[in-house]
């Protein structure tokens, strides 16, 4: 039974991810509304786990209007580097939220390192007025450069290169990128879920 919505807000206050979320969502013709146009606060990711901040983000933003709320946590994992930044991944980014602090930071821990595999998560959360809630993964695996390369898309997407590919998200259109990104496969099983009536 696909779930039916017809108003969806999306509790993000990050323009890299509320524009791909509204690309995303436009096939299926919903009214998306975002949490920064409605001055929701923005609430401290305490959790433990990529679901557990989703999860809080959703519940926080659906309680506070209502509306079906849709929220990711996502991140970047290095495994070279016990999986870090994972949950950290915006903190590596300094109190001037500055994607290139982030990346120069992993870039020095990576040393000299011979692996420089890594990969972005997304965990989406869609959290209903009546309590249901869903809670849907994807993932995209790929390689650290340096310097980074590119002027596209947001956060770390520069100095990433997805599996299979020569170029960084950075140097991707969107529609390149999300065909391929932890968002997109992620978004990809929400949009099989839900329906707009
Ligand atoms: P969140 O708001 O806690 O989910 O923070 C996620 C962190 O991961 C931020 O620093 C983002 O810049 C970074 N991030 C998440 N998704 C992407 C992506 O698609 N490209 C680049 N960086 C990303």
């Amino acid at each position: 039974m696909p779930i039916l919505v017809k108003k969806l807000l999306i509790a993000t206050h990050n323009k890299g991810k509320l524009h791909e979320f509204q690309t995303l969502l436009a096939p299926l013709g919903l009214e998306v509304l975002c949490a920064g146009d409605l001055n929701l606060p923005e609430p401290e990711e305490t959790g433990a786990t990529f679901a557990d901040n989703a999860l809080l983000k959703a519940q926080a933003a659906m309680e506070a209007t209502g509306l079906p709320t849709l929220a990711d946590d996502s991140g970047l994992c290095v495994n070279a580097l016990s999986g870090a930044p994972a949950l950290h991944t915006a903190r590596w980014c300094g109190p001037q939220k500055d994607p290139m602090v982030g990346m120069a930071r992993v870039q020095k821990e990576l040393g000299g390192a011979t692996d420089r595999s890594a990969y972005f998560i997304c965990v989406l959360a869609l959290v209903l007025p009546k309590g249901q809630h869903e809670l849907i993964e994807g993932r995209c695996t790929g390689h650290i450069v340096w310097p980074p390369r590119g002027t596209l898309g947001h956060g770390y997407d520069p100095f990433f290169v997805p599996d299979g590919h020569a170029h960084t998200f950075g140097e991707m259109s969107e529609t390149e990128k999300q065909a391929i990104s932890h968002r997109g496969h992620a978004m990809e099983k929400l949009l099989a879920l839900l329906a707009a009536p």
